[in-house]
């Protein structure tokens, strides 16, 4: 009877382990969004807003930033946070791209 216990046991625990890893992969940030990644690139997103290319991007102004788009979901305080332009990857709150749009 006890061998049977600790047998119940220790499957409960591998699962139980088996869970935690799974959850806490999905909790796992998302990947920063590549410069070079192609919708990047025809979106103009940098990482840091002031690195933008103002001759290929002339409507970037000091000041926007993606923290500041209405765009960003990312919390306050956050160095970076889910963008709809790049799903499944986050944006740096001091980036910015061609979609821009001042927050209300
Ligand atoms: S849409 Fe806004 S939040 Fe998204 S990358 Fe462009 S500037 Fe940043």
């Amino acid at each position: 009877m006890v061998t049977r216990n600790r047998r119940t046991f220790i499957l409960h625990a591998a699962g139980l382990c088996a869970a935690l890893t799974t959850a806490g992969r999905a909790l796992a940030a998302p990947p920063l969004v590549d410069e070079s990644d192609t919708t990047a690139k025809s979106l103009g997103y940098r990482a840091k807003a002031s690195s933008v290319d103002t001759g290929k991007f002339p409507k970037y102004q000091a000041g926007q930033r993606c923290a500041n788009c209405r765009f960003y979901t990312g919390t306050a305080g956050d160095a970076a946070g889910p963008c709809p332009m790049f799903p499944g990857k986050a944006v740096s709150a001091d980036g910015w791209c061609n979609v821009y749009a001042q927050r209300a």
